[in-house]
């Protein structure tokens, strides 16, 4: 899409003053600021838009060039990232100031247009949010644990408190801006404004660096950390640790800590939810008898009934032998699957036995239901009554 002229964006004509510029701006930026159309893309477009043609227009110098040559002779204007929210409102405080503290109760625009903004330089840093995974087994998963770990972090330098300053110094006027933040760089036929590269745009630079964080005001460190780990925590569990995270910065506040949780699999139990799965191997006599097997639980043997008859597959269940909720109150069940084991070796009085069981249940469809049917339908199908 071609870019639209600036003057267009702004409603002027050329002859437009500077106080027809300032004016036509405060009514776009009330209309369209973000704050104000919160979630309204559409709205931001061109509230930044707006704040472009004013940022062009209300500089001389930039102006003449836009006059001649158009959008064409604003290429080399703003810097690589193109035209910079942040840049501008730090450009226009003075000019532009009560604009801003009307639109924003006299807030600053830091975050509203999201992290590529550039922060103050001087201002307080808070630390980041740390992510920490850990890895539990079920059974800690289910009682919950306290786990002592160890967080490699940058801390907020206890020297000099985060200011990088050695103690009983301060930081200084910088002075290859003379305080600015700002430096002008001649290119081409005319000048730009840049950051300063001595002070990155503070203004000031530390007159004597920190010994111990050589002036960055934080350190690194592996802090080790006792967590407590709830009963009923999961794969994907999530724990915030206030205040543990990376270290602030010139006052700012510490960041969190986050620990996120991944439960090992185990041996036995296969986890669902709160539910617990297992699969017990029993003898087949068993299974036609019914009977009382020994199953293994988180919280030790139980006793499981076997009910006569039971078929290879079916799964039984103890009440109130899963995981617990994390949220308290509720706990699953253990579901235990029956898996028939077929007898691999005989010696000769069990197969004795055996073979007199056949003979005895031959053709029995009270013992074996499922085979009487289907050799019924076998039996319709080959001769054709089916
Ligand atoms: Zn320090
Ligand atoms: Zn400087």
């Amino acid at each position: 899409m071609a870019k639209k002229d600036y003057y267009e964006v702004l409603g002027l004509d050329k002859s437009a003053s500077q106080e027809d510029l300032k004016k036509a701006y405060r009514k776009l930026a009330m209309k369209f600021h973000p704050d104000r159309n919160p979630d309204d893309k559409s709205a931001e477009e061109k509230f930044k838009e707006a704040s472009e043609a004013y940022e062009v227009l209300s500089d001389t110098e930039k102006r003449k060039i836009y006059d001649q040559y158009g959008h064409e002779g604003m290429k080399s204007a703003f810097g690589r990232g193109g035209f910079d929210m942040n840049d501008f409102y730090r450009h226009h405080q003075g000019d532009l100031g009560d604009i801003f503290s009307q639109i924003f109760g006299g807030g600053i625009f830091d975050g509203i247009f999201g992290s590529s903004g550039r922060r103050d330089p001087n201002a307080p840093l808070d630390g980041s949010d740390l992510r920490f995974d850990l890895e539990v087994d079920l059974e800690e998963a289910v009682f919950g644990t306290d786990k002592t770990v160890k967080i490699p972090r940058l801390e907020t330098c206890k020297t000099c408190a985060g200011s990088g300053c050695e103690p009983g110094t301060k930081r200084k006027t910088c002075q290859r801006c003379s305080g600015s933040g700002q430096i002008g760089i001649s290119q081409g036929f005319f000048s730009i404004r840049q950051t300063c590269p001595a002070c990155k745009g503070a203004g000031q630079v530390i007159e004597k660096p920190c010994h111990s964080c050589g002036g960055q005001g934080r350190v690194n460190h592996e802090k080790t950390l006792k967590i407590h780990i709830p009963p009923g925590v999961d794969t994907g569990s999530r724990m915030r640790v206030s205040g543990e995270g990376e270290g602030g910065m010139r006052g700012g506040e510490n960041g969190d800590l986050y620990v996120y949780i991944h439960q090992r699999p185990h041996e036995i139990f296969q986890r669902e939810g709160l539910d617990l799965l297992c699969e017990i191997p029993i003898d087949f006599a068993t299974a036609a008898l019914g009977g009382t097997v020994e199953v293994p639980t988180v919280t030790g043997k139980e006793s499981l009934k076997i009910p006569e008859g039971s078929q290879n597959g079916a799964v039984l269940r103890l009440k109130n032998k899963g995981v617990p909720s994390i949220k308290g109150g509720h706990r699953g069940d253990q579901h235990i699957r029956i898996f028939i084991e077929v007898p691999k070796k005989l010696s000769k009085e069990q197969r004795e036995l055996l073979e007199a069981y056949r003979d005895s249940v031959a053709g029995s469809k009270d013992a074996h239901p499922i085979m009487g049917g289907f050799f019924e339908r076998a039996k319709r199908f080959f001769s054709g009554d089916a």
